[in-house]
């Protein structure tokens, strides 16, 4: 994509986690500016080009990584349905960022009701005609406009830092999520041992595309403002957060 922009085309954001404007410039990449939120350390790109430019990011290109590696993916989202069908044994689910639809295909292989979300037209035609998935629906969570609380088991994985308003997100995954719900969340881990330095050598800086770079922190505290409670966080070797998150007020 270009990155010749006219100056009408970028944003100053506050921060969507503690509503700070004090930012302190780290780098660039991309020729976009990443920027550590000076009251809670979230890292995001700041000004950043406007959403209608980055929505395109992800037409094509995306989804077809995914589709190349149709077996192991399949293989690996059954895992993950399995260990999470541990806690949460049947019900809706609802796969965020659904791409070509692996984890909806094996959430349906273990007896869940399956919907999905993407904002690429390729996941969704892959979903759809070759795992011939139904409910997978082409644009983002808040648009699609589920009922409350209608969802058991809700996957976010990798997502969250592509999302244009944080906050509007957040909301909607407190909103469609079931009382006794589950969600189960990833994404890049900027505080964790092996994360690169400097950071811009880390693979998973990408300009327009992960907006925001979270640690556990900031992670929990952005779900802390919506009603939203990490419960459970997985150990991983590589630098990402993986956590189970429930409604904040459930008992244990
Ligand atoms: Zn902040």
């Amino acid at each position: 994509m270009s990155t010749q922009r006219s100056p009408g085309e970028w944003e100053h954001l506050s921060c969507p986690v503690c509503e700070s404007i004090s930012f302190t410039r780290l780098f660039e990449k991309g020729g976009e500016p990443f920027a550590r939120c000076d009251h809670c350390s979230l890292i995001m790109i700041n000004p950043r080009p406007v959403y209608s430019d980055i929505i395109h990011t992800y037409t094509h290109g995306y989804s077809t990584h995914y589709i190349d590696k149709h077996e192991k993916k399949l293989r690996r989202a059954r895992r993950m349905v399995r260990r999470l069908s541990r806690i949460v044994a049947g019900g809706r689910w609802l796969d965020v960022g659904c791409s070509a639809g692996f984890t909806l295909q094996a959430a349906r292989e273990a007896g869940f009701d399956t919907h999905g979300v993407e904002v690429d037209p390729l996941g969704v035609k892959y979903a759809t005609e070759v795992f011939g998935l139904k409910n997978v629906f082409l644009g983002s969570l808040e648009e699609r406009k589920f009922p409350d609380g209608c969802f058991d088991v809700i996957t976010v994985v990798e997502v969250i830092e592509h999302v244009p308003n944080l906050n509007d997100f957040c909301r909607e995954l407190k909103r469609v999520l079931a009382p006794a719900g589950l969600i189960y969340l990833t994404t890049p881990d900027v505080a964790h041992w092996r994360t690169p330095r400097p950071l811009q050598r880390w693979e998973a800086v990408l300009p327009s595309q992960h907006l925001y770079y979270f640690s556990d922190a900031t992670l929990r505290r952005l779900l802390e403002k919506h009603g939203l409670k990490i419960v459970k966080k997985r150990f991983n070797l590589k630098p990402g957060i993986k956590v189970n998150v429930t409604h904040a007020g459930r008992p244990a």
